[in-house]
């Protein structure tokens, strides 16, 4: 079909995605007059983007595959919502060709490209013949039809280790493994075969030189059905763990100005290989010499918000414009570069317990308001439950300014004034990130973050006498919130005390730490706090973003509090606190859970075994692999000792908490 057929305008928009994508979509649609039709599964009744759209569709139960990835499903959502288009966000059913065809077939807009272009882009084989065609440079490497052993061996040896073997069909950093020897070569195909397989149900592999010290920059580009191509200037995303981007900027701060035109004429070289239609990206890795070609993304991605605070340019808006089938607004000639932009994900993770997801319900979600070069992207609201049946990604923080420091400045402080309880996030990890010195001198390659792990997750702080007095500050302001709702009044009001002086004593623990203890004073005379033999003047005043201005000795500063029961979360100006308040009428102590039971930490699937009963393991040895939120997830021995059980079989889907294996200690 001619592609210009395929396009043309539309009033009803159905966005066949989730979270903070599903989100941004629905914010340009309605801003262009459109009626925006979400679809959910049953986790996501509650979601923030059901709740944004229009108009919802439930598709099926929570397994992506029953709901988000189902076609069929999708398109019926869109012929009983009355929608006539298709907008797939990433990730998801976005650059499945089947699915472009599926809503072409159904008369509906898809929002992308045809699915001959996804077709012939979307392989990264595929891909990398049609670009070496185009004179697009390549990283040298295999990406033949024949997958047998022997065929990839001897392609491994030509390239020459390290290589990089890749799955064909593979998206978000899966399905692939860095190789350094020849021995190590069958055993990492096999299980980059096993993640492709269930990723992207296609195990075909190709293999390339693994380039040394990489680093990631990519082209924006976009198409219309006229025949016209734009690039949009390139992205930065060397800031990745397991090939995966963590920060993105605009422009790369690593190219010059000939580089930068460099790149993107290439960019719009390989884009024009297959006449292109919609937005798309062109990702390349560099050595810091030469920039080479590695795969298109036929889809907007995470990252595009970067591309669009330097140019001014809305890309869902654009994505849309050109799905009605007009002409792209702008000349390449037009398109402006201005100051610089940076991007970091939120996830639902712990980056101290090797990045392991967090789910459940998101109790705190306080980020500071967008404004001043500062834009929050997020997929989720207070209260909202985050499934460990999806990606855990929540929002993106994303800041501009005229330059890249004072950009690095904003993001750092829209990240450390995010205030989130009920999950685990990497927001900690993220300000240790962008704050640290090799970023802020672009002194990095794909590997920073793995490298620099213990340097960027560093320990709580220990709290000081400001934290502690905020924490009793924080104690007694809920105190008197709490005594006024009941309407009497407690300790606080003057006259019920006796004369004298008189003392209360908080005592608080962080971790495992040692006990640590302020102490009010009052009764007569302004009431004062003292932690050992040194004693403050302190008043404290609400502010408004919910937190509290403590004055300390006659300074003032902001404390943000949320206390739970005995659980305290502080943060203040020299970071965050999680502080249990030791109270003495509390009955406090808490039982120690068993560590040699392995046990899911959350809901998911036995993909390996990677030791047997009997086995002697050394602390911290491999026991299994489980695959949760889309993320294989290796359980290890807590400590020195006996493997006695294992108390579950690869493919076994097993619910959180449930006990998968055994172990025993070595007694000593
Ligand atoms: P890539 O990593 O493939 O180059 P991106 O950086 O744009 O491209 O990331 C796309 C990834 O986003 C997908 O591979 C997937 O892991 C993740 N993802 C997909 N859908 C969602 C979603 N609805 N919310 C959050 N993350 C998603
Ligand atoms: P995905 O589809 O998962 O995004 P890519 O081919 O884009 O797969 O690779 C993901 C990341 O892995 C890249 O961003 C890059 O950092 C790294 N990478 C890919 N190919 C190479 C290579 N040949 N040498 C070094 N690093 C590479
Ligand atoms: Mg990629």
């Amino acid at each position: 079909m001619k592609s210009s057929a395929l396009y043309r305008r539309f009033r009803t928009l159905l966005i066949a995605n989730r979270g903070e994508i599903a989100c941004r979509v629905i914010r340009s649609a309605r801003a262009m007059g459109l009626r925006t039709v979400a679809v959910y599964s049953e986790a996501d009744r509650d979601a923030m983007h059901v709740a944004m759209a229009d108009e919802a569709v439930l598709l099926g139960p929570a397994r992506a595959r029953d709901s988000y990835l189902n076609i069929e499903r999708v398109i019926e959502a869109a012929r009983k919502s009355g929608a006539e288009a298709v907008h797939p966000g990433y990730g998801f059913l976005s650059e499945n060709a089947e699915f472009a065809e599926a809503c072409a077939a159904a008369g509906l807009v898809f929002v992308g490209p045809t699915a001959d272009m996804m077709r012939a882009m979307g392989s990264k084989s595929g891909s990398k013949m049609l670009m070496e065609k185009a004179g697009v440079p390549l990283v040298p490497g295999y990406h033949g039809e024949a997958q047998d052993e022997a065929t990839l061996a001897k392609a491994a040896d030509r390239i020459g280790f390290p290589v990089l073997v890749k799955a064909s069909a593979g998206g978000g950093g899966r399905g692939m493994r860095i190789v350094r020897s020849a021995t190590e070569l069958a055993a990492a195909i096999v299980s980059a075969k096993r993640e492709a397989k269930a990723a992207f149900g296609d195990d075909r592999m190709l293999i390339e030189k693994f380039v040394q010290n990489p680093r990631h920059i990519e082209v924006q580009v976009i198409g219309d059905s006229q025949g016209n191509l734009l690039s949009l200037f390139e992205r930065e995303c060397t800031l990745q763990r397991r090939h995966q981007k963590v920060v993105e900027e605009a422009p790369s701060p690593t190219l010059n100005a000939m580089q930068r035109d460099a790149v993107c004429a290439a960019a719009r070289k390989a884009a024009s290989a297959v006449n292109y239609v919609g937005a798309g990206t062109i990702e390349f890795v560099s050595d810091g010499k030469d920039v080479f070609f590695i795969e298109m993304n036929t889809r907007l991605q995470v990252e595009h918000p970067v591309t669009e605070l330097i140019t001014g340019i809305d890309l869902v808006e654009w994505q849309l414009r050109v799905a009605f089938g007009e002409k792209l607004p702008l000349a390449q000639d037009k398109i402006r570069l201005n100051g610089h932009a940076i991007e970091a994900r939120v996830y639902a993770e712990n980056p101290r317990k090797n990045f392991m997801p967090s789910a459940g319900r998101i109790k705190t979600w306080r980020t500071p308001e967008p404004s001043n070069g500062l834009r929050i992207d997020a997929g989720y609201r207070e209260g909202d439950t985050v499934s460990p049946n999806y990606d855990a990604m929540l929002a993106k923080v994303i800041a501009w300014a005229p330059t890249r420091d004072a950009a690095i400045e904003r993001l750092n402080r829209g990240l450390e004034d995010t205030d989130v309880r009920g999950i685990v996030t990497n927001i900690p990890f993220l300000s240790a990130l962008v704050t640290h010195p090799a970023v802020r001198a672009n002194k990095i390659d794909t590997g920073f973050i793995e490298r620099e792990l213990k340097n960027l997750t560093p320990s709580p702080a220990v709290p000081g006498d400001l934290e502690l007095c905020a924490a009793a500050a924080a104690i007694m302001r809920e105190e008197e919130k709490a005594s006024k709702a009941e309407a009497h009044s407690p300790w606080l009001t003057s006259g019920w005390m006796p004369v004298g002086r008189r003392q209360r004593v908080f005592t608080f623990r962080q971790g495992q730490e040692a006990e640590r203890s302020v102490s009010l004073h009052y009764g007569s005379g302004p009431a004062k706090l003292s932690i050992g033999d040194r004693e403050f003047a302190f008043a404290s005043s609400p502010a408004d973003d919910g937190g509290f201005d403590l004055t300390l000795d006659g300074v003032k500063s902001r404390i943000a509090a949320i206390i739970e029961g005995h659980e305290l979360y502080l943060r203040t100006r020299n970071g965050r606190f999680d502080l249990h308040w030791v109270d003495p009428f509390g009955g406090d102590d808490e039982e120690q859970v068993g560590e040699d039971k392995i046990v899911a930490p959350l809901p998911g699937t036995v993909v390996a075994l990677l030791a047997q009963v009997g086995a002697t393991l050394e602390k911290g040895a491999p026991i299994l692999t489980l695959e949760v939120m889309k993320m294989e997830q290796t359980l290890r021995a807590p400590f020195a000792g006996t493997l006695k059980a294992i108390k579950c079989k690869v493919g076994d889907i097993v619910q959180e908490g449930v006990e998968l294996a055994e172990v025993e200690p070595v007694a000593s």
